[in-house]
């Protein structure tokens, strides 16, 4: 076994968590930034390719209050006004800084910053990084950053299982390394939570395989309440057919938003119309409104025949395709895709969770010693998220969590780490369940997949909920409480047993915030209650107790606008 230390202890090296390091480096905090898989490389932030979004008005005059007004708006009356503005206005800062850092904008001819006009924005606000590069590029940038601090300890591969709590605070996690099979003790003076989102609980999602919710699990153990899990977004235009090798599922949209490419049903009609919402390829209609109209139009039996919508650039002249389109164009004329003679299908897959662990403005949970930063955070986007505003609410918050936590670490003159503290979470990793006794995990994996992805996806109903609950009830019985391998390097039945671990607990509260939530709102949309409600304009927060999922509702914080403690 081994054991590390640090003042900042960084889960998951997204933008959040990669800005989380820098920032607290910067503040003169040893820092160690533990990653599962490779350094800037892992979870979703490298695999953006569209937008960002950030009220720096170079396209247009701007400022962060409209952009501020716009996702307010977006998040139905939920969203922690706290957080939003945190979001929107600290978010120029961040996109400034990035720029000084080269991580290179595209921009226009006179030298300003390009941005394109996403939908649910007021006004063209979008930045990115042609062709398809934004996230690669955010990724690169920070990564570039870090290696020019020399406070930050890298460890990839490194798998936080559990974190460890002594005197009600946290003070460290305990790990499971991959590449040794080891396992890994991290004393902490202060531990921020940036490992991403959840939507590798669905079957059909854009996300990576290191995107199973294992932060909502942790904070959720530890005992720091969730908040809106009930609010996973779905990506209306995901790729469905023909076959495309090689590219992101979710590509298709900065080229709607360049070209407005025409989303139609199967008879050729524009599919968002019958919906309240005239696009004429304008693209205008937000997320959830496109998701219900492809899911309604395929139920109605207009679908295209892999059973989605057609995606349509064939109104725009070759010349402009190419031009937009770039190098891409070559990309799928290698899987048979010409543009100029024929629609691709789409269809909507699990993107994106506005959900997550309860922070406040400074990033800090409701544990002493423990902050949370990105998408690991609910609230900030209420019951819909705009696009472009993840990567800016990673790399605010990101930074936010960063500073507190380097503070708080200055402020704590030692850590309060026990051997005893972190016995149980040890004992689980060095701990193996009977080999006759194992289920085919890989299998169980799967099997909760396709429960999150028929049972609790974008429409849901209190006999889907309540049949997934008792499924999820079911896989957490045959998965047991020890795990499965024997712990060795890169043992996949052990990584697949922890995750499942964390998926399932995930998953149960996924399910059972959807079950309570009896009204439809943003991404929330239940068929059997149809209508948004008043008296549901409240947030759910989730808490454990003795083990058992405890729900809550609280009034929506407003912007009282806490000061920032740092
Ligand atoms: C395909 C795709 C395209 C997108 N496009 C856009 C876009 O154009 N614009 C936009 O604003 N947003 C976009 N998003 C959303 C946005 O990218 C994410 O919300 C944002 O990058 C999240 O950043 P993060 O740092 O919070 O998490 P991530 O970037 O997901 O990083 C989390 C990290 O934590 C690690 N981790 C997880 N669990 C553990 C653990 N137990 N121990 C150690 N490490 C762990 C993961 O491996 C990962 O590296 C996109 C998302 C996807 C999936």
């Amino acid at each position: 076994m081994r054991h590390l230390a640090a003042d900042v202890l960084v889960i998951g090296a997204g933008a959040a968590g990669m800005y989380a390091a820098i920032a607290a480096a910067g503040q003169g905090a040893q820092v160690l930034l533990a990653e599962r898989s490779l350094i800037g490389r892992g979870g979703a932030t490298v695999m953006a390719q569209m937008t960002v979004a950030a009220a720096v008005g170079e396209a247009a005059p701007d400022h962060w209050q409209h952009h501020l007004a716009d996702t307010l708006a977006a998040g139905r009356f939920l969203c922690d006004e706290a957080l939003a503005r945190l979001l929107c206005e600290e978010g120029v800062e961040v996109i400034k800084q990035i720029d000084a850092w080269k991580v290179g904008w595209a921009r226009t001819p006179d030298g300003r910053m390009a941005q394109v006009h996403a939908p649910g924005h007021d006004r063209p606000r979008c930045v990115y990084v042609d062709f398809l590069a934004t996230g690669t590029a955010v990724s690169r940038t920070l990564r570039t950053q870090l290696n020019r601090q020399g406070a930050v300890r890298r460890v990839g591969d490194l798998v936080v299982t559990d974190l460890v709590r002594r005197g009600g605070a946290v003070v460290g996690a305990v790990a499971w390394h991959l590449a040794s099979g080891d396992v890994v003790t991290i004393a902490a003076k202060s531990t921020v939570i940036a490992t991403g989102g959840l939507t590798r609980l669905y079957r059909r999602n854009s996300a990576s395989a290191n995107m199973g919710g294992d932060g909502y699990a942790l904070a959720l153990r530890a005992g720091a309440p969730l908040i809106d899990m009930e609010f996973v977004q779905f990506f209306p235009i995901g790729h469905l057919a023909p076959r495309l090798v090689g590219m992101d599922p979710i590509m298709w949209d900065p080229f709607r938003y360049k070209l407005g490419g025409r989303l139609l049903n199967r008879d050729g009609e524009e599919l968002t119309q019958r919906y309240g919402v005239a696009e004429d390829g304008r693209y205008v209609a937000t997320r959830d409104v496109a998701t219900y109209a492809i899911a309604k139009e395929v139920e109605a039996g207009r679908g295209s025949p892999a059973g989605g919508a057609y995606l349509s650039f064939e109104h725009v002249p070759e010349a402009r395709l190419r031009e937009a389109f770039g190098p891409v164009i070559d990309r799928l004329a290698a899987n048979g895709i010409d543009l100029t003679r024929m629609p691709v299908e789409v269809a909507p897959i699990a993107h994106y969770h506005m959900g997550g662990i309860r922070a406040d403005a400074a990033m800090a949970t409701a544990i002493p010693g423990l902050f949370a930063a990105g998408e690991a955070v609910g609230g900030a986007n209420g019951a819909n998220r705009l696009s472009g505003n993840a990567i800016t609410e990673a790399l605010a918050f990101g930074r936010r969590a960063g500073l507190s936590a380097a503070a708080h670490a200055a402020r704590s003159r030692e850590v309060d780490w026990s051997r005893e503290a972190a016995a149980d979470a040890v004992a689980l990793l060095r701990d193996s369940a009977p080999a006759r006794d194992r289920p085919n995990v890989a299998a169980m994996l799967a099997m909760l997949q396709d429960v999150m992805q028929d049972e609790v996806g974008p429409f849901r109903t209190q006999a889907k909920l309540a049949s997934a609950l008792a499924r999820i009830a079911a896989l957490r019985r045959d998965l047991g409480d020890r795990p499965f391998g024997s712990g060795g390097a890169y043992d996949a039945e052990r990584l697949d047993w922890l995750d499942l671990r964390c998926m399932l607990a995930v998953a149960e509260v996924v399910a059972r915030t959807a079950l309570a939530r009896t009204e439809s709102r943003g991404a929330h949309q239940r068929e059997d209650f149809p209508a948004m409600r008043p008296d549901w304009a409240v947030n759910q927060v989730v808490t454990l107790r003795d083990g058992a999922v405890a729900l809550a509702r609280e009034s929506v914080r407003a912007a009282s606008l806490q000061a920032v403690a740092v």
